[in-house]
């Protein structure tokens, strides 16, 4: 128990923190790098070391949680001596009865400028365990957090701070503090006390497992030509690897232990959590909807190492931040969908945030105004976020709409928040403000993209996955967006950067809507007609037969 290493355990902190996961342990860490001299406590109900490979879900990092991990916090030797380099994400669209060259794969032939990164997450909490003892935050494992009194007066003094009472070897402490920030994810313990619970209206479920063995799609077709798509050396195997079909997506990511986690992700009203959510019931779904998935585990079916299925995943929170001195982080505070991999952003995201609310606190700043503007930016991205997956599911076997559907989602993503996030601006409130008109611009196009790809698949719902590469490092605008992050932007520039960019995404979106409409007229939408300042989706549009 790390705690117990200490002389003297203190009961005052400055920062109590509820729960030591990803969200907790990166916290720790980021409050410490910013401000060596705060006593940060965090309470974790688990003992470490955890196992590796099994320990938690959430694998795959996209650009911000990378970028947070590896430049924010100083993790980038961690990530790569010791995790993988993560190949993108890649999706294959095909029947059961064709090999992945006749079907349509998309993805990129080469990686990414931004990188990113597939995570074992229990090597990675073990080692911000250690560290973050190390730096000198007082880490209670073992230790079950059982009642939260929070202090709701305006400036808080050592006497009248937050309790936190928690159980640690069978008896009661509490210690208080200025700060308590839940980071105990699905327990959500102030969320819950709170009652602040959100229904987000997005109602998937999801079963996983690992393998103690690396399943390597390179190998499950031997097209010879199919196979130098992606280079010379084999390497499919890297990305977040999405297999597609109607009402569900299947995860295969590979893990540095050697292991490899496999997950089934389905919107219910296509295919039900009792037709997946054992070990057997898994192999046989895979076996009738993805069998190459279910003849490359079946050498390894006694080799599976952990099982876990999980109802109705995605939830949201009416209040994250509080000039209270509290907040929510992690899946404490919201969680949206896997199929992107948003978990760890919305992790960085929210962890910078509250940063900058203790920061300003310590420093005598009144919250009133910063704690719920901060919150806007933070659930106005999430809200934005969730429009991408929301009633979206019974298009995930559709290659053409989805295949066009990734360059709009990517270009919002890299276009908008990660740009924001790259260049630490998603907690300049007043900067933010400045760029108001933009961001509802691109949430107001965005809602309407989404309407009309769902209107797009009622018109024309053929599925017809011929066999296709899009490879996205052939496609400027992904390149563009994504190599953009790693630019480091003046204010004057980012601006004008994402001024640009709204721009862009409003020409994408007349792009695909009016190609589109050319051969179906019909599809309803509120988009008007005009011509887009460039055809960047020609190709594209011509591989995939719009
Ligand atoms: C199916 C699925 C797939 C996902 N895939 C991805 C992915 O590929 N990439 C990604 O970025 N994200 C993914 N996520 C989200 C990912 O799980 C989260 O981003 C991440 O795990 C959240 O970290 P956290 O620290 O908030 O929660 P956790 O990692 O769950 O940590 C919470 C901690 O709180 C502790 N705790 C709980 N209650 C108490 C208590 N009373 N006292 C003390 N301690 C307590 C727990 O033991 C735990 O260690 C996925 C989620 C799901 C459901």
């Amino acid at each position: 128990m790390i705690a117990e290493n200490k002389k003297q355990t203190p009961d005052f902190f400055d920062v109590v923190i509820l729960g030591g996961g990803l969200a907790g342990l990166t916290l720790a860490r980021q409050l410490l790098s910013q401000q060596p001299e705060l006593m940060i406590a965090v309470i974790e109900k688990r003992q470490y070391p955890v196992s590796e490979t099994t320990h938690k879900v959430g694998e795959s990092t996209v650009e911000i949680g990378a970028h947070y991990l590896s430049e924010q916090l100083g993790l980038k030797k961690h990530l790569t001596d010791d995790q993988l380099p993560k190949f993108g994400l890649r999706f294959f669209f095909k029947d059961a009865f064709q090999t992945l060259a006749e079907g349509t794969e998309v993805g990129g032939s080469s990686f990414f400028a931004a990188p990113s990164y597939q995570v074992d997450r229990g090597r990675l909490e073990n080692f911000l365990a250690e560290s973050g003892a190390e730096l000198g935050a007082t880490i209670f494992d073992g230790a079950r957090v059982r009642e939260v009194i929070l202090d709701t007066s305006e400036n808080g003094t050592k006497d009248t701070n937050h309790q936190i009472t928690f159980l640690l070897n069978g008896e009661k402490q509490t210690i208080s503090s200025r700060w308590v920030v839940d980071a105990s994810g699905r327990a959500a313990f102030i969320k819950r006390k709170l009652q602040l619970e959100e229904d987000l209206g997005h109602d998937i479920n999801a079963a996983w497992f690992r393998v103690d063995a690396q399943i390597q799609i390179d190998a499950w077709c031997e097209d010879s030509e199919w196979q130098q798509l992606t280079g010379k050396v084999p390497r499919r195997w890297l990305s977040t690897n999405h297999l597609m079909g109607e009402g569900y997506w299947v995860w295969i990511i590979p893990l540095a232990t050697g292991s490899t986690s496999i997950g089934i992700v389905a919107d219910p009203r296509v295919h039900a959590l009792n037709t997946f959510n054992s070990f057997e019931k898994c192999i046989d779904w895979l076996d009738t909807h993805e069998p190459e998935c279910a003849q490359a585990i079946a050498p390894h079916l006694d080799k599976m190492q952990d099982f876990l299925a999980i109802k109705k995943m995605s939830r949201g929170s009416r209040q994250v931040f509080s000039a209270d001195r509290w907040g929510l982080v992690g899946e404490a505070a919201a969680f949206l969908d896997p199929f992107y991999s948003p978990g760890s952003d919305f992790i960085a995201i929210g962890n910078t945030m509250i940063g900058k609310l203790i920061e300003d606190d310590l420093a005598g700043k009144s919250l009133t105004h910063l704690a719920p503007t901060l919150q806007s930016v933070f659930l106005t991205l999430f809200q934005n976020n969730l429009l991408t997956y929301r009633d979206q599911y019974p298009l995930f076997g559709n290659p053409r709409i989805m295949s066009i559907k990734f360059v709009w989602d990517y270009a919002v993503y890299w276009g908008f928040p990660a740009l924001l996030y790259f260049n630490d601006k998603l907690t300049d409130a007043g900067f933010i403000q400045s760029l108001s008109r933009g961001v509802e611009d691109i949430r107001d196009m965005n809602l309407k993209m989404q309407e009309f790809f769902r209107n797009w698949f009622e018109a024309d719902p053929e599925v017809n996955a011929a066999p296709a590469f899009v490879d996205q490092s052939n496609i400027e605008i992904m390149t563009r967006l994504n190599r953009e992050l790693t630019e480091s932007l003046s204010d004057a520039d980012l601006r004008q950067r994402f001024a640009d960019n709204v721009d862009l995404i409003r020409d994408l979106m007349f792009e695909i809507t009016s190609r589109v409409r050319e051969s179906l007229p019909e599809i309803e939408t509120s988009i008007g007609e005009q011509p887009p300042r460039e055809q960047r989706l020609a190709p594209v549009f011509e591989m995939l037969n719009v």
